[in-house]
């Protein structure tokens, strides 16, 4: 430091309203024993240290006399009597904006250190009386304040075990700048994802930030206290190895872990960080993204890329995602817990904790476990948008608590609600010295899409964790043992039953795009294209229900059943006369993954596929077969693929009637050239919506799917698909008969005549290539013109 800008701290000394943590050097001396609540415990309680195996200063006398007893007891009462440290230190409050306009305001404001550390004074966390009473209360009570330990400059070559040299040379630069230089840089730097200010002492400030991250990890790791937290900033874990951004200079976490690493190399192997900052920490990510002996974990929000910090300028760089689980000789080393949305809170939190944090650190079994600290997901942080208590803050440190020896270290990250923050920083402290942690009282459930954010992030986990592994299925492993899907085998079965019982058969779907979906998905009964009258089934796959086995999640087929709810639909409508089309839509889309776990097709999945196999169905086959009529039914969320064949085909002159059966989205049926469909869909529809839908309970929901578009839909008196399938199955028979019947009276001619225009029609068309389906079509308008 040079003596310019020391002056300058001199002079800025004034704004140091936190007298608690002052004070002149403190070194672990014996000297230093009574000052600021700082104790060295070795000279209060002189056992031997075997913490180390390795010291950098001659403290401990030598007690190698000492039995091997007596030194695991005392070893374990000096723990007990170890004081948390706390570091802090009034120069990091320098990094200030260089826009010294009126209202300067940065998120990332100096005030942030000092709120939590007044906060901590107010709770009595730092001793404030004399020198000479602190000396005996800390020999009743040694862990009663918490112990300083004094921040200082990392030094340059600190600094570069995380940073390239020239990195450091930039931050140095800027000491050297003019204001006006500074604040140019700064607008340029607000900008988008660099996000970040600079001032004349940014240098310095981040000098010791980073350095009282160092001496924090250190003090840990060395077992002068038990457990520590650096109340520091600027924070870091944005901050990429050659760059600066998101309010982040120097990586603060990842030179501590350096450094402890390099500096401690037999007892500071391994070393787990965890990220609870609401951001993803990118940079800590990056740094390590190929170090096997560095986990990182991060639970931040993530909405798919968007949030900030959202996507690296360099497309190499992998983001936050939770497909990102490290590389190299890293791999497996990489956790990321991206939640779909802001709005988590401690159920959330809980559930990742307990469901991934903890198995996945116990099993790497760290020594030493650092805290990238940002409160910002905290309740009351606008930029984070969580709910996080700090009771949630207290239980996830104990957790961790619970890891290598004890051995944690906090330091700050984000977080930018003055009290917020303070009041997160307060809980996380109490419980690092042994307060219990609040109890919490009503955790809210856990957000169902969040669940499914934590699944996505142990399934991608299970290739390199046993505690990932239950429930997840080794798709490699599966391959090679010729394994198909459960999925494929129920359809191969259903068309085996259908085959039999009724002749079915495989319709080859022609066109390249969705023919690997549907392989063995549609099924037809034969001669489709003469029968009289036609009954168009589209529906999920049947449902599976098992019970699996308590210990290991195994499911044995004879505790499985594989329901088939439409078979009665089917066996009745080709006992009628029907000719019968039955699709199958798979729940899983993209059959070439291979992800062990698939998700669930989505809605815009559904519908677009659908579109494109009934487009595909209506060109080839159907229109072809001018004068049957289609009933078309719909069950469960298969059923939007109604909506889209009467929306993209001129096909209601064919329709008797639209059957549903709805669990999931209702959606409306409407179109802008054909302003008559709505109404026709009112009149011809009949769409049974489970009593548990969501529709029923709100009353402008109810209000709304009375609208024609909507169809005309009924509410069941049970819920879920079987069970509506079960009970209306007659009287939807019933009015299906009837509807056909009616269509029959208006449109149906003499059955010999209909079968000789069938003929025609299909021998004018039937093994025409695709591209004339233009000219089929213009046939049937022509008739269907023709219709009074
Ligand atoms: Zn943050």
């Amino acid at each position: 430091m040079d003596l310019a800008l020391s002056g300058t701290m001199l002079q800025s000394s004034e704004v140091d309203t936190d007298t608690i943590m002052q004070g002149n050097e403190l070194r672990y001396s014996a000297n230093a024993n009574v000052q600021n609540g700082f104790m060295d415990p070795r000279e209060l309680h002189p056992f031997q240290s075997n913490d180390l195996t390795e010291s950098t200063e001659d403290h401990s006398p030598s007690q190698s006399q000492r039995t091997t007893e007596t030194t695991t007891t005392s070893n374990a009462l000096r723990r007990l009597l170890l004081p948390t440290g706390c570091c802090y230190d009034d120069r990091m409050k320098y990094h200030a904006n260089a826009d010294f306009s009126a209202n300067p305001h940065h998120p990332e404001d100096p005030r942030r250190i000092e709120a939590i550390m007044r906060e901590f004074r107010d709770a009595g966390l730092i001793y404030e009386g004399s020198d000479s009473d602190l000396d005996n209360i800390l020999k009743i009570s040694p862990t009663r304040y918490m112990a300083r330990i004094q921040a200082r400059e990392a030094r340059e070559d600190e600094i570069c075990t995380a940073h390239t040299a020239s990195h450091y040379e930039w931050v140095r630069s800027l000491s050297y700048k003019s204001p006006a230089e500074l604040r140019a840089m700064t607008i340029t730097f607000d900008e988008g994802r660099k996000s970040l200010y600079v001032g004349t002492l940014t240098h310095y400030a981040a000098l010791i930030s980073a350095g009282g991250a160092i001496e924090t990890c250190k003090n840990v790791v060395e077992g002068r206290v038990k457990n520590a937290i650096a109340v520091i900033r600027p924070p870091g874990h944005h901050a990429e190895h050659n760059e600066s951004m998101g309010f982040c200079i120097f990586n603060n976490v990842p030179i501590a872990a350096k450094v402890c690493m390099q500096d401690y190399p037999d007892v500071c192997r391994k070393v787990l960080i965890l990220d609870w900052d609401v951001h993803h920490g990118n940079g800590i990510q990056n740094i390590f993204y190929e170090d096997p002996n560095v986990l990182y974990i991060s639970l931040h929000v993530y909405q798919n890329g968007q949030f900030y910090p959202g996507q690296p300028e360099d497309e190499g760089l992998p983001d936050g995602g939770p497909e990102n689980c490290g590389a190299g000789l890293g791999v497996g080393r990489n956790v990321n817990i991206g939640w779909h949305e802001q709005g988590m809170g401690d159920g959330e939190y809980m559930a990742a904790f307990q469901k991934i944090v903890m198995p996945i650190a116990q099993e790497f079994d760290p020594d030493l476990v650092i805290i990238s600290a940002g409160f910002d997901a905290a309740a009351g942080d606008e930029l984070g948008g969580c709910y996080v208590s700090p009771a949630c803050y207290s239980h996830m440190t104990h957790m961790l608590m619970s890891l290598a020896n004890g051995k944690l270290a906090v330091c700050l990250e984000g977080g930018y609600n003055l009290r917020a923050i303070s009041r997160s920083a307060l809980a996380v402290a109490k419980t690092l010295m042994g307060e219990p942690p609040e109890r919490m009282e009503s955790i809210p459930p856990l957000n169902k899409k969040a669940a499914r954010d934590l699944e996505h992030v142990r399934a991608y986990q299970s290739a390199y964790w046993d505690c990932m592994r239950p429930g997840i299925v080794p798709i490699r492993e599966m391959e090679d043992r010729n394994a198909s899907r459960l999925s494929e085998v129920v359809r191969a079965y259903a068309k085996k039953i259908l085959s039999e019982k009724h002749n079915m058969i495989t319709m080859p779907i022609l066109r390249n795009k969705i023919c690997k979906s549907f392989d063995n998905q549609v099924l037809v009964t034969p001669m489709i294209h003469q029968a009289r009258k036609i009954m168009l089934i589209v529906h999920d796959p049947p449902e599976i229900v098992a019970q699996a086995d308590s210990l290991d999640n195994s499911v044995l087929p004879h505790n499985a059943w594989v329901v088939n709810d439409l078979l009665p639909y089917v066996d009745w409508a080709i006992a009628n006369g029907f000719g019968v089309i039955d699709i199958n839509f798979p729940r899983e889309i993209k059959p070439t993954d291979n992800q062990p776990y698939l998700p669930n097709s989505t809605e815009v999945d559904i519908q677009q596929l659908s579109k494109d196999l009934l487009s595909y169905l209506w060109d080839n086959h159907l229109q072809l077969n001018i004068s049957a009529p289609i009933v078309l039914l719909g069950v469960g969320d298969a059923y939007l693929g109604i909506k889209q064949l009467l929306t993209s085909r001129d096909v209601k002159a064919r329709i008797p009637c639209v059957l549903s059966y709805v669990t999931g989205s209702l959606r409306p049926v409407k179109s802008e050239t054909d302003p008559n469909l709505s109404s026709w869909y009112k009149q011809n529809s009949l769409i049974y919506v489970s009593s548990d839908h969501s529709c029923w309970n709100d009353e402008d929901n109810a209000k709304r799917v009375r609208k024609n578009r909507f169809g005309a839909v009924k509410k069941s008196e049970v819920t879920g698909l079987g069970r509506m399938l079960k009970k209306y199955e007659k009287e939807a028979e019933s009015w299906v008969l009837e509807k056909v019947n009616d269509w029959e009276s208006i449109y149906g001619g003499d059955p010999d005549e209909t079968e000789e225009e069938e003929l025609t029609a299909g021998s004018s068309t039937r093994g025409l290539p695709e591209e004339s389906s233009t000219g089929t079509r213009m046939l049937v308008d022509g008739r269907a013109g023709g219709i009074p």
